[in-house]
């Protein structure tokens, strides 16, 4: 049976593989650039820092007058936005303060904690040499440099630097349009009274935009959509008109009351895919006319793996952003692990670090139904789809939650 199941590696790569990135742009005042992604790279067009100036609160000096005992008068002073413009005597130095520009003729800075104040001179207490305590200019960034290349996800730390180059606004990917509903004729929407013996709530829909907000997307949310073949071809049309992404939990296995494939033959290409993966089969991935469907499982635990490890790099993909593979780190199993041959197993794990070594055991259930286990989990077990039971102390993957998880 697992010979038509697909690895999951191969639905990796045949996603990546039919995906265009988008290449529409916008630009943006840097305050709202947070977590949009570069559409060009960026070059400095100034050094940072635009002088050389001062790591330290202090006297700036020339070195090779300041060594131990010798005095010098202070004959100005240079504040971090107020420069001194005099010229320097021999054997005598400046007061600086941390960010002002170093004067002409100096060439180290002798903190205010190593020299003796007499009256209007110092006396240093520690020999100097060129180049302490001064920033040169440029020695952060060069003009010219790249900084940051096309398909970076700004983080905060990037919207400083651009800031200390003078940028005010910046060019980015358009955010990716997803379209997202769920299904199931027992679904209730939170807040909506239950019939306690034959609805649940939705909470698909809730995990799965909280998840595209992490990811920067726009969410176009359709709602609940019923077990019916007009239902659920109404919502695709409507999504089809306007996202680039539609996602769908549940009613893509093949029950009943599963209408989803029906209604994609009619109206895209669409490929029904087992994938070798525990949770996650089934998944449902094609093409209806210019938006892409994924089409979740609607167990909630599977729901939630099958978006992290199959549509995120997807989305990130066509969004234009660089995909790098999740980081995954190797441990020592602290218990025995419960595993069939077959399917690469998403176990949600707990993992930390004893004796200089990450130890990692499954967290609670691992039911596909049982969504308070991801919860209590750091990370995914990554066991490999051959791989059958796992004796206590044997080394596994482990891939720690990322931010579409903590
Ligand atoms: P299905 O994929 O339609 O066979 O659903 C599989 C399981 O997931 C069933 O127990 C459903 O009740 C449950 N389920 C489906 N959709 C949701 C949802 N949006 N939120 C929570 N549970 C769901
Ligand atoms: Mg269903």
């Amino acid at each position: 049976m697992s010979d038509h199941w697909l690895p999951v590696a191969d639905a990796l790569a045949t996603i990546q593989h039919q995906i265009e990135p988008l290449h529409e742009t916008e630009t943006v005042p840097l305050q709202d650039a947070l977590d949009r992604i570069i559409a060009r790279p960026i070059h400095a067009e100034i050094d940072v820092p635009g002088y050389d100036n001062s790591a330290m609160d202090g006297y700036a000096v020339r070195a090779a007058e300041a060594t131990i005992d010798a005095p010098l008068k202070i004959v100005g002073s240079a504040l971090a936005g107020h420069p001194y413009a005099g010229e320097l005597a021999p054997q005598s130095c400046v007061r600086i303060t941390t960010g002002a520009q170093m004067p002409a003729d100096c060439d180290a800075v002798i903190m205010q904690e190593q020299v003796e104040r007499i009256d209007s001179a110092i006396r240093c207490q520690t020999n100097v040499h060129a180049g302490d305590n001064v920033r040169p200019q440029g020695s952060d960034i060069h003009k010219g440099a790249v900084i940051l290349t096309q398909g970076q996800r700004l983080t905060p730390t990037h919207i400083g630097i651009l800031a200390s180059l003078g940028c005010a606004k910046i060019e980015v990917f358009r955010r990716l349009r997803v379209a997202l509903f769920s299904n199931g004729d027992e679904l209730v929407l939170p807040g909506e009274k239950l019939q306690a013996d034959s609805q649940i709530y939705d909470s698909n829909r809730f995990t799965l935009h909280a998840m595209l907000q992490r990811l920067g997307a726009e969410v176009l949310d359709l709602g609940l959509i019923a077990d019916n073949c007009d239902a659920l071809e109404h919502a695709f049309r409507q999504a089809m008109r306007s996202a680039d992404v539609i996602i769908s939990s549940a009613g893509v296995s093949v029950g009943d009351a599963d209408y989803t494939k029906e209604v994609m033959t009619k109206l895209g290409q669409i490929g029904f895919w087992k994938i070798a993966m525990k949770p996650g089969k089934p998944f449902a991935f094609g093409r209806l006319d210019q938006s892409w469907f994924c089409g979740l499982p609607g167990n909630p635990v599977a729901a939630v793996v099958t978006m992290v490890q199959i549509v995120q790099p997807m989305l990130r993909r066509l969004a234009g952003e660089h995909f790098s593979p999740p980081l995954q780190l190797q441990a020592r199993a602290s218990t025995s692990i419960k595993k069939k041959p077959g399917r690469m197993d998403f176990q949600r794990g707990h993992f930390n670090q004893r004796d200089g070594q990450l130890w990692a055991e499954p967290a609670g259930s691992q039911s596909s139904a049982v969504l308070t286990s991801v919860a209590q989990a750091n990370c995914f077990l990554v066991l490999e789809q051959d791989r059958g039971t796992i004796d206590a102390e044997e080394i596994i993957t482990i891939q720690p939650f990322d931010s579409l998880l903590t």
